[in-house]
């Protein structure tokens, strides 16, 4: 399974709720204690187990592209990519 992570740009986020609902491994959650910026509860990544896959479902669902998305490739992945490319 590939690995992945986010980060949220926090300040943009109006807590709407649909990258948690989107999210297939349910690693997104909001934040309960804290507001940002704007006044409201923003979501972050909660996943100690590393279970994000890097789909980048979450960012494809935020309607305010707060989600960056960063995707571990393997070396055999690369240079599979590198071979096919060239
Ligand atoms: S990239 Fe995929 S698995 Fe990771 S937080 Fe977003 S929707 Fe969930
Ligand atoms: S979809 Fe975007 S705006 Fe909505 S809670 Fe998630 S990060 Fe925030």
């Amino acid at each position: 399974m590939a690995k992945g992570r986010i980060e949220i740009n926090e300040a943009n986020c109006k807590g709407c709720t649909l990258c948690m609902i989107a999210c297939p491994q349910h690693v997104i959650q909001m934040e309960t204690e804290r507001v940002n910026v704007r006044g409201y509860y923003p979501a972050m990544l909660v996943d100690p187990e590393g279970k994000c896959t890097g789909c980048a479902i979450c960012a494809v669902a935020c309607p305010d592209v707060c989600i960056t998305v960063y995707r571990q490739v393997s070396v055999r992945q690369s240079q599979t990519a590198a071979a096919s490319a060239g």
